[in-house]
């Protein structure tokens, strides 16, 4: 059964970088929120922006049409919704419950089983975008779940997003993210690489990515988020490598893919590469921005 208009109070739990933006969107368009996290200093900060705070993840999902969860990791989200104490065991059947965080689509599944064994919808909904997306309410949700699920979720999903896409049943969400974060961690360093070796040939970096921007090696990062400092304003590189996407969470991404990968026989030969740089790269700078993987090819850059 659809019936967009029905929801209205929804519960938010997990409101840091990308949760808060997307909670402040929800107020915004209208929405009535209660908020948990494990942090107070934000749940008081959002309480003067009109949520209302709860005192547990079941208290933020009692009497509300829909609950959405933005955490770091899958470890996290079982807790939260799993297990005698989860949100699962005490909440209302008609709820819809979305996890936007970024985890193993195995994860996924095993939430979604428990999920249904209450007669419960659930939808895992990873996003991208960024914290800037975010803020800006553009984020692509990647949905995995049932279409009535997906039809009712789109409406409240659209007041924190721009392209909100149905990539299958459940888990489909996480995997279809997984593989765009394993490609651009490849595309990330495979990008350094190239505009590393043409510096230490005389070339400027600019002018470099000038060229390949107009010609066949075009991608992504040079268009948008260029890891050589001063090419681009104002992206984590030409800001000391701060904000932005931490690296290691691109390689919690990458992780995941080798997981996903693994778990039905399937080589992945060039993210392998890319991951081994990641692992030893945030042995040192696991805080600074993904792009900051230049600095393998090139130490100035710090
Ligand atoms: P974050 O660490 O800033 O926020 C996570 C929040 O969850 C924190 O406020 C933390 O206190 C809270 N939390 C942790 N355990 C909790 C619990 N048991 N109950 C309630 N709250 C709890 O992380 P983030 O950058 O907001 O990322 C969240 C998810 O989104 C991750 O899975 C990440 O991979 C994914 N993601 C992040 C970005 C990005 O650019 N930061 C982009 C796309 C996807």
């Amino acid at each position: 059964m659809s019936n967009k208009s029905a929801i209205k109070a929804i519960g938010f739990i997990g409101l840091g970088n990308m949760g808060r933006p997307m909670a402040e969107n929800l107020i915004k368009k209208g929405y009535d929120l209660t908020i948990f996290d494990l942090n107070k200093d934000v749940l008081a900060e959002m309480q003067e922006q009109g949520a209302l705070v709860a005192n547990s993840p079941k208290e933020a999902c009692t009497d509300v049409d829909m609950v959405i969860s933005m955490l770091p990791a899958g470890q996290h989200v079982k807790s939260v919704y799993m297990g005698d104490e989860g949100v699962f065991s005490s909440l209302n059947p008609k709820t819809l419950v979305i996890d936007s965080s970024t985890i193993a689509a195995a994860d996924a599944r095993e939430v979604a089983e428990a999920a249904q064994a209450k007669g419960i919808r659930f939808l895992d909904a990873p996003v991208s975008g960024g914290t800037g997306g975010a803020a800006a309410g553009i984020l692509t949700f990647i949905v995995g779940g049932s279409e009535d699920a997906f039809n009712d979720a789109k409406p409240v999903l659209e007041a924190m997003g721009k392209n909100i896409f149905h990539a299958g049943g459940h888990g489909a969400g996480q995997v279809a993210k997984i593989c765009n974060n394993m490609l651009l961690g490849v595309l990330m360093s495979a990008t350094a690489e190239a505009i590393n070796l043409g510096v230490k040939n005389g070339l400027n970096a600019k002018t470099l990515s000038d060229i390949m921007l107009q010609s066949s090696g075009r991608n992504w990062t040079l268009e948008v988020y260029n890891p050589y400092p001063n090419v681009i304003d104002s992206v984590p590189s030409s800001n000391g490598y701060g904000g932005g996407f931490m690296s290691k969470l691109m390689l919690k991404d990458m992780n995941l893919a080798k997981v996903t990968a693994e778990d039905i026989g399937v080589e992945t030969p060039m993210a392998d590469q890319a991951r081994d740089m990641y692992t030893k790269h945030v042995e040192d700078h696991a805080d600074l921005d993904f792009s900051s993987i230049m600095s393998v090819f090139d130490k100035s850059v710090l």
